[in-house]
């Protein structure tokens, strides 16, 4: 792992939270961007050189939709950095993790991405990505 890259939030609306998140973090969203294969709307947020990212479900069914009926809004996703996403895919798959994408898919802000399973990383969902070459 490089660095940590983003916090994924998820929220009900944008349109609340967008304003909320720059009044809290004192800086405007730079980029909102929808990822049709999540489902979801995000919104970044630059604080330090790590990003937050807000989400918003565009389908009833989507994984961000049943996140929030689940847990409510919050915390959702810590994303890392990789330089080389296929090569630490292989890694943490022999060090007995769990993916829940065989290959990396594209994700937000113009990086491919790939999601551990919960389940053996005491409840936290993972997400590594790397910029897109
Ligand atoms: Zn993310």
């Amino acid at each position: 792992m490089h660095q940590l890259e983003h916090i994924g939030i998820a929220v009900k609306s944008l349109s609340h939270s967008i304003p909320l998140f720059e009044s809290l973090l004192n800086t405007n969203c730079y980029k909102k961007e929808k990822v049709e294969s999540e489902a979801v709307i995000t919104a970044f947020f630059s604080v330090g050189g790590q990003k937050i990212e807000l989400l918003e479900s565009t389908d009833p069914d989507g994984v961000i939709e049943k996140y929030i009926k689940k847990k409510g809004e919050g915390i959702h996703h810590i994303a890392f950095s990789v330089n080389d996403i296929e090569a630490e895919m292989k890694r943490l798959t022999e060090a007995g993790f769990v993916l829940l994408n065989d290959k990396p898919k594209p994700g937000a802000d113009n990086k491919m991405v790939c999601f551990l399973h919960p389940g053996n990383t005491n409840s936290i969902l993972i997400e590594l990505c790397m910029e897109k070459p």
